[in-house]
């Protein structure tokens, strides 16, 4: 498998209704490549500060995560505090600390420069711009990004919108990009911005996907035992884009069946705090719940 992820990698510390977690390991990067992890091999650009635990990169040595891009630099990890309310809806975001980040300028391992399958994952958008500058010329290129960006660095990320194929955020940021309250009007503007795919994650609600005139719609996996959503929106484009790159090129079929697989890798992930759920994930179990959601969206 073909697959470079570059994002956040992060120490988080999360508020949910059942419980806590202080500083545990998180960021898009993270939750993007162990998720995607259960298709094949990932390679991660980031950075890491030297207070990093040295036993968060093996866990994800062990998932078949390639670390050779992720630096360890002088100074703190990046830091983010989060907290949701009863309805485990978007968080409130308490804290947002660079650190290492602030100055990151990564130079590609010369290995990493083929790979045909890109993810730009939630960070500064030059950074989202740095690393694509560096690769060869990718197959398919899709990315992600957030609130904290579009609102202090909406050009850069225009200038990424551009050179992407696939668009993946939530509800909040299309009404952000666009200033359209409707998504479906909010996404067809999106298109015309450069992405000729969007998809648009919406929650406990579902996903969908605009190509063109084609639309494709997901329902969630529900589950009753949500623990800690942090990362859901990550796994989500880590269980597409690993399902993408194993199969190797992007058609319709492809695509639909890789938005199932995103919908159900994200369910494992809020049913436990930071990867803990991520990284124990089987085929075998992935494909319990695929034939489940097969049963409940048949009609
Ligand atoms: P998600 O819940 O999928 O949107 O992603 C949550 C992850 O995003 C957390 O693990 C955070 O560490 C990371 N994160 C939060 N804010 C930012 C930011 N401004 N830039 C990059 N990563 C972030």
């Amino acid at each position: 498998m073909s697959l470079l992820v570059v994002g956040s990698v992060a120490l988080d510390t999360v508020y949910t209704p059942r419980g806590e977690l202080l500083d545990g390991l998180g960021g898009s990067a993270v939750y993007f490549s162990v998720a995607s992890s259960i298709f094949g091999p990932v390679h991660i650009v980031g950075v890491v500060g030297n207070d990093f635990p040295k036993e968060h990169i093996e866990k994800l040595k062990m998932r078949g995560v390639d670390s050779e891009g992720l630096y360890i630099a002088d100074g703190k990890t990046f830091r983010w505090h989060g907290k949701y309310g009863e309805d485990f809806g978007d968080p409130e975001t308490l804290l947002t600390e660079l650190n290492v980040f602030a100055d990151f300028s990564p130079n590609l391992p010369r290995k990493y420069r083929d790979l045909q399958f890109v993810f730009l994952g939630n960070i500064h958008p030059k950074l989202q711009l740095q690393v694509l500058e560096q690769m060869d010329s990718p197959k398919l290129i899709a990315a992600d990004t957030m609130n904290f960006w579009i609102e202090r660095e909406l050009d850069s990320f225009r200038e990424v919108m551009k050179k992407i194929d696939v668009l993946i955020i939530n509800e909040l940021e299309v009404r952000m990009l666009t200033g359209v309250r409707s998504i479906f009007t909010g996404a067809k503007k999106i298109q015309q911005m450069g992405p000729s795919t969007l998809i648009v994650k919406r929650g406990a609600y579902g996903s969908f996907a605009i190509t063109g005139e084609d639309i494709f719609v997901v329902p969630a996996y529900p589950t009753d035992n949500v623990v800690d959503p942090t990362g859901a929106g990550d796994s989500f484009a880590g269980g597409f884009m690993g399902y993408i790159a194993s199969k190797g090129e992007i058609t319709p079929e492809n695509l639909h069946l890789a938005m199932v697989y995103g919908s159900l890798v994200a369910s494992f992930d809020v049913e436990g705090f930071s990867i803990r759920n991520l990284e124990k994930l089987t085929m075998d179990k992935l494909n319990e719940r695929l034939a489940k959601f097969r049963q409940i969206t048949d009609f």
